[in-house]
This record gives C-alpha cells, sequence and structure tokens, in this order.
C-alpha cells in the first residue's frame, strides 16, 4: 500500500478545487471499485478526497417533469425508491440485476458511472495492459478473453465497461450533470465513456476537475415498455456477458419509438440509433427484432474465447425486444 492523505470535504467547491490541483487526487465515495483498485496496486493516489459528506444524496423530480438522481445517492436507494420502481422500472431491474445487496448499499450513483472495467489482466500487475500502463500491450487480445468486448475495439484494448446501471441509463437517454473550475455542465449520457482507441487509459470524457454531482432522467421512463435481459456465468453477483436494455413505445402494434443498449459488448454501453431508426414502423414481431439485432451486430468482431458471444448478444436482443414489447403495465 502506498501512502496518501486523505481530506474529508463538506461542500462540491471544495471537492473541485482539491482535484483540480493535484493530479493525483481521487475521489472517494462508496470505495466499492478503487479501494480494491488501491489493495492491488493499480491505483496510486497520492490523495483521498471524500465525498460521502457532500450534499448530493438526494433523489428529486426535476422542473421539466425528470428525476434527479444525486450523485452519492447509493445504488440500494435509487433502485427501490418509489419514483424510480414506478416511473422508471427499467433502471430499478437494472440496479438489481448488478453485484451484491452489500454493494449496492455501498455503491453509489457516480461512482457506478466511473467503475473501471474488470478485465483481469488489468487487476494483474505482472500482465501487460495498456489501460494501467500505457504502452505496455494488451494480454487480453491473445489471452483468456471470454468476458471481453465484440464491438468497438482497438487494437490497445477490449476491455468492457462492467455496469448494468449505466445500460438503462444509456436507453433512458440520462444527462450526467458535472460542476468544475469552469463551472457546470451536462453531458448527454451517451458522451461520457469513451471506446478505447488509442488511449484507452482514459475512460470518459470526464475533465480531471470535474466532479459528478447528479444523474438527470428525462419524463419518459418507458414503464410500460422495457425489458433489461441480462446473460452471465452464474445467477447472482456476476457481470455480464451481454446485457440489453430495451425500451419500446408501440401504436397499433408498431414501433414508434425503440432504444436499444447493450452491455458487456464494448468499452461503453453500446447504442446504435441507425439500428434503432431501422424498426421505426415496423410491426414488433421477431423478424423485426432479429433484423434489427443483426444489424446491430454487424461489426462485431470476437478476439476466439469470446466468438460466441456475437450470436449470444443477438438472441439477447431478440429475447429483450420480444418482453419489452409484451410487458403491459
Ligand atoms: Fe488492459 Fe484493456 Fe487489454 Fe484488459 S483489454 S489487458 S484492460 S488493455
Amino acid at each position: 500500500m502506498n501512502p496518501f492523505s486523505y481530506t474529508r470535504v463538506t461542500e462540491v467547491a471544495e471537492a473541485v478545487e482539491l482535484i483540480s490541483s493535484d493530479a493525483s487526487a481521487r475521489v472517494v465515495a462508496g470505495g466499492t471499485n478503487l479501494l480494491d483498485l488501491m489493495k492491488e496496486d493499480v491505483e496510486q493516489p497520492g490523495r483521498l478526497v471524500d465525498i460521502t459528506h457532500l450534499p448530493l444524496g438526494k433523489i428529486e423530480g426535476t422542473a421539466r417533469g425528470g428525476l434527479r438522481l444525486g450523485a452519492l445517492a447509493t445504488n440500494t436507494e435509487v433502485a427501490y425508491h418509489p419514483l424510480v420502481e414506478r416511473r422508471y422500472p427499467l433502471l430499478s431491474k437494472a440496479i438489481l440485476a448488478g453485484a451484491s445487496a452489500q454493494l449496492r448499499n455501498m455503491a453509489s450513483v457516480g461512482g457506478n458511472l466511473l467503475q473501471r472495467t474488470r478485465c483481469m489482466y488489468f487487476y494483474d500487475r505482472a500482465a501487460r495492459c495498456n489501460k494501467r500502463v500505457s504502452g505496455t500491450g494488451c494480454s487480453a487480445i491473445n489471452g483468456l478473453n471470454r468476458a471481453h468486448a465484440i464491438l468497438g475495439t482497438s487494437e490497445y484494448c477490449i476491455a468492457t465497461h462492467p455496469s448494468d446501471m449505466c445500460v438503462a441509463l444509456a436507453a433512458l437517454d440520462a444527462e450526467i450533470l458535472v460542476t468544475g473550475a469552469g463551472g457546470e455542465r451536462s453531458i448527454p449520457f451517451g458522451e461520457l465513456h469513451r471506446l478505447p482507441g488509442e488511449t484507452p487509459e482514459i475512460d470518459t470524457t470526464l475533465r480531471r476537475d470535474e466532479l459528478i454531482t447528479a444523474v438527470e432522467l428525462p419524463p419518459d421512463g418507458f414503464a410500460t415498455h422495457h425489458a433489461y435481459v441480462k446473460i452471465r456465468e452464474r445467477a447472482s453477483y456476476a457481470f455480464a456477458l451481454v446485457s440489453v436494455a430495451a425500451v419500446l413505445r408501440l401504436e397499433e402494434g408498431s414501433i414508434a419509438e425503440v432504444r436499444i443498449a447493450l452491455g458487456g459488448v464494448a468499452h461503453k454501453p453500446w447504442r446504435d440509433r441507425q439500428v434503432e431508426a431501422l424498426l421505426h414502423g415496423r410491426r414488433a414481431t421477431p423478424e423485426s427484432f432479429r433484423a434489427a439485432a443483426e444489424a446491430m451486430l454487424r461489426d462485431a468482431r470476437g478476439f476466439g474465447h469470446n466468438d460466441f458471444k456475437i450470436e449470444l448478444a443477438k438472441r439477447a436482443i431478440v429475447r429483450a425486444l420480444t418482453q419489452a414489447s409484451g410487458a403491459a403495465a
């Protein structure tokens, strides 16, 4: 363990000042990922900025009819909040499909967004890993890559984003609210996480001086037609091999609106708006859903052990759309 200093802050401005003035500083809330990374020597912060005493835990309605989830609301608080259960059941189901009850009690909304990949080579300091040490190579590409990505990969990294919650937030078109040295801004959910490209060590578009303060959900939670399908190695407490968040709006059996987000297949929750547009106006049938699944995986590439994910993802998409289209309130 490396020595580090610890500061507990009580104001957002104080947290922003500390992280913008010290490149070695890391924000900690529930600590469910960062502390593991520190124990494994993957992360070596010079300073921990404890934000658990900031007033960012509220879940409340917004002026435009949506819902704001404070960055420090726990995953459990969000999943079981009456407004989330009633208006955004997709989000509730996705959260409850992830981790364990103990972890969900500690993990925060902001931390869930910023958790790092669970690629085993990333956690193994004896392995080559461009995400951990830039320029060292990627042990997964020719290694044990059963859990790795099939979409949006690069020759530098084939890791996946591990979150379930983020897959639902991608389908719901959430917005991320952040505060930095330059003030506040909001980031459309699809623009928060990055593909690996040549710089897999950078997970998100968040600037170093920025703190996530909340996630804002738009008014429409697609409570009537939604599904979260998670395929994993065991029934609980496992990351997704493939997951699908699907939401639909149907008009007389035809698809008026659809969103499909995939987890476990890429460095970020994966959406393809062209494929979604293809479904507009089509009947909600297994044939339409299979056509969408084929289109969504058209550029998928396996790396040996994870080749099976391509067909698995297609079938999971069809299952999720089938469930969502039949899920009458
Ligand atoms: Fe590292 Fe990414 Fe390769 Fe895993 S897939 S070893 S995280 S570079």
